[in-house]
């Protein structure tokens, strides 16, 4: 089969600078448990070898012990988190990626600015329930359905979940507009290599009869990769591995597309293009 892989897929700055760091405190061989909160990236491959190096996986700052290593991930943590783990003794290795500390910063300025802070992203993902921490009252708005969240009035200062594609931060701050505030503050947030792998999945999208998304479910940015796909109308499957692969999605299909999240590694990639081709 034509197997053709997107021109920009994979692995992030924010991610990779996440996996190095971990493999670095890791390998420094600290005194104490090496842990992070909430697992480092989303791919299950990547956090079971991070696992057998030692790397423990907490939920809960209170779960942290005096002398503990704690890696922030890439998505970073609400101000409270930091506060709890310096309080109880921990070592933090801060791999908090850069835009999303920018989002963090500019919550922090738009509050003290007097806007009501409005986050256009999902309550649930952790960068935002971390973001979300920097101001005061902070909303959370992910769709036309929860516009009724914000108030009738005032001046608004809106940021975006950082993995969000432009056209969907685009639409909510046109609908917010539409709404008569007197003010409106609107910062891009927006990650350029997240925007870069949208366009290049888009584009090869239009060019195949069936499209793979790599990722891990629980990925933001992969979903979102999948949904652009589907809305070309060209038929999408999101796996996380070749082990997910079933010659039936390929059925009928003489050219087939690859892309893959932002937490997906190179491997998972490769060994996927090279079986397709061989299927
Ligand atoms: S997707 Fe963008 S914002 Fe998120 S970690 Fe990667 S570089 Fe940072």
């Amino acid at each position: 089969m034509d197997v053709r892989l997107a021109s920009r897929s994979g692995f992030c700055h924010g991610v990779e600078n996440a996996i190095e760091q971990a493999a670095r405190v890791l390998e420094e061989g600290r005194p104490g448990a090496i842990c992070s909160l909430g697992e480092v990236i989303h791919n299950r491959q990547v956090v079971d070898r991070l696992a057998e190096g030692g790397l423990k996986v907490l939920d809960r700052p209170e779960d942290v012990s005096a002398g503990d290593t704690v890696l922030i991930r890439s998505h970073g943590a609400p101000p409270e988190v930091i506060e709890t783990l310096r309080r109880r003794g921990a070592h933090i290795v801060d791999a908090t990626c850069v835009l999303v500390t920018r989002a963090q910063t500019l919550v922090r300025e738009l509050d003290s600015e007097g806007y009501q802070v409005v986050v256009i992203g999902d309550e649930n993902h952790p960068e935002v329930r971390g973001v979300v921490g920097y101001g005061h009252n902070v909303i959370c708005v992910d769709s036309p359905e929860q516009l009724d969240r914000l108030p009738s009035g005032g001046k608004l200062g809106i940021i975006s979940q950082t993995t969000h594609s432009p056209e969907r931060f685009g639409e909510m701050v046109g609908k917010i507009a539409a709404r008569g505030y007197a003010e409106l503050k609107v910062v891009n947030t927006l990650c350029l290599e997240t925007r870069r792998r949208q366009e290049a999945a888009v584009e090869l999208a239009r060019q195949v009869d069936v499209m793979f998304v790599l990722g891990g479910r629980q990925s933001a940015n992969t979903r979102q990769l999948a949904r652009l796909c589907e809305n070309v109308g060209v038929r999408t499957y999101h796996l996380e591995s070749w082990e997910d692969f079933r010659p039936a999605m390929a059925a009928g299909a003489a050219v087939a597309g690859v892309t893959a999240g932002a937490s997906t590694p190179e491997w998972i990639i490769q060994e996927f293009v090279d079986r397709l081709r061989e299927a």
